[in-house]
């Protein structure tokens, strides 16, 4: 199997940035081309069995930009970019890894493969946070509308189908589910029509989210009709359009010298023309990734736009638990003026195992790191749980009636009441995510916990109708 290699024209050039974009081709290696991969030659056969095994059940894709300018091949395997894009043995659980190894080596069937595969798969919690069955509202009929989550009443994000990959993946990714090519745990929408009706109807929503993925694989052409019509005045309510994305680190030659650059970088002004806001959801969990003149090439091009930077992205072992990583990321994105936003707990799905930072310490690295930079970089939300019944910040420890308690904020909640109403977990050093605490001062229940139950239940009845 050949790696993919699409060449991009050079549209643009970095003239006084000391230097200028070459027209650089994107190369990309999956799965099948790992032996490709040049600097791996430098590892052990056994090391590279097990990037197999590993990547036989989670998703992996990287492309040449990341291999040559991110990652320091002297300093594997503890370079956090090596960590963010290449499989390891511990990313999978010991029985896991042993039962794909074991077929593997035995020179099993496709099918016995892939059976096995998918039994380990769904037994690492694809859809994490009840997506499939909370999220994605229904039609008059009761049918699903596939590429679209309304969890929080005046956000929808909408998951373009031709935006459903990443130009290269991260190994913690928590929408990891939708790249290993299984129907089932795919949700997206190729259907322009179908986001803008649900928009027509929900005047309450003021923000779009176009996600993936990363919507800006996407060409200019496809990205324009999705956005585009939005601009019209029938759709006056949208006052954001937000675009998460990891291109302005995987791939920042997608702002700066594709073939379609120039399209993109004018439909994102026609954006901030018409009055919208217009915000770039970046994703980056190192400081490594803007230390490159192309990708604080991308950045500036991006905010000639009118478009403001948003930078957030998980807490993740081996890749950035230390506060040194996080204050130098944080001071880095100030000066190439971005907006520090979230600091993410590592979801409960794929191998969260290998990534996960018990709670307390993450408050620990995010207090330590916001005291070593200045105001501006202090916009950064504390560590903060995408869980099913809302974002959860954790706000701190503190001793209140003789009792060690973490304290708690709803930043969003699937009942706008929820949020900031503090409230109190018992202490617990292990615990990694929301449904590992137990309410604090002896109490039997959350505050929000018997209407989150209904509203869930609702959902579920009216999923289990449809
Ligand atoms: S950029 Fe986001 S969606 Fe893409 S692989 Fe990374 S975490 Fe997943």
């Amino acid at each position: 199997m050949q790696a993919q290699i699409q060449t991009l024209k050079p549209q643009w050039s970095i003239s006084g940035a000391g230097g200028s974009v070459e027209p650089t081709p994107f190369k990309v290696y999956t799965q099948r081309d790992l032996d490709r991969i040049a600097p791996l030659a430098r590892l052990s056969e056994e090391a590279r069995f097990e990037m197999r095994v590993v990547s036989s059940v989670l998703p992996f894709r990287v492309n040449q930009y990341v291999i040559d300018e991110l990652i320091d091949w002297d300093n594997i395997p503890a370079d956090p970019v090596y960590q963010l894009t290449f499989p390891q043995r511990g990313m999978l659980a010991p029985a896991h890894y042993d039962r794909v190894a074991e077929l593997l080596r035995s020179g099993a069937s496709k099918e016995e493969l892939a059976r096995v595969v998918d039994e380990v798969r769904h037994e690492l919690n694809p859809h994490p946070a009840d997506q499939m069955e909370m999220n994605m509202p229904r039609d008059d009929e009761g049918h699903r509308l596939d590429g679209i989550q309304h969890k929080y009443r005046e956000t929808v994000l909408f998951f373009p189908s031709q935006g459903q990959t990443c130009h290269a993946y991260c190994t913690f990714c928590f929408r990891w589910a939708q790249f290993v090519g299984d129907k089932e745990l795919r949700m997206a929408s190729s259907e322009a029509a179908v986001l803008h009706n649900y928009l027509r109807t929900h005047p309450e929503v003021t923000d779009v989210l176009f996600t993936g993925g990363d919507p800006m694989v996407m060409k200019t052409a496809h990205l324009k009709s999705y956005i585009e019509p939005l601009l019209a005045p029938e759709f006056d309510h949208i006052r954001t359009i937000r675009i998460g994305t990891k291109a302005l680190s995987f791939w920042p030659h997608r702002f700066v010298s594709a073939e379609d650059a120039d399209g993109l970088i004018e439909l994102l002004e026609r954006v901030v023309e018409s009055g919208k806001q217009l915000a770039i959801m970046a994703h980056y969990n190192h400081w490594k990734e803007l230390d490159t003149e192309v990708a604080q090439a991308a950045i500036r091009r991006l905010r000639g736009t009118g478009a403001m930077i948003r930078a957030q992205g998980p807490l993740i072992a081996h890749i950035n638990d230390d506060p040194a990583v996080w204050a130098r990321l944080w001071q880095k994105e100030v000066e190439l003026g971005i907006v520090p936003y979230y600091m993410f707990v590592e979801r409960d799905t794929g191998a969260r195992n290998y990534f996960e930072v018990p709670l307390v310490r993450a408050w620990e690295i995010y207090r330590e790191a916001i005291q070593q930079v200045s105001g501006l970089a202090r916009t950064v939300r504390g560590p903060s749980m995408s869980a099913s019944p809302g974002k959860v910040e954790v706000q701190g420890v503190a001793e209140i009636a003789g009792e060690k308690v973490f304290v708690l904020r709803f930043i969003q909640g699937r009942n706008p009441d929820w949020v900031q109403r503090p409230f109190f977990a018992k202490y617990d050093e292990k615990a990694t995510w929301l449904n590992h605490l137990k309410p604090a001062f002896g109490e039997e229940k959350w505050f929000w916990e018997d209407e989150y139950a209904a509203i869930r239940e609702a959902k579920l009845q009216a999923a289990a109708a449809a």
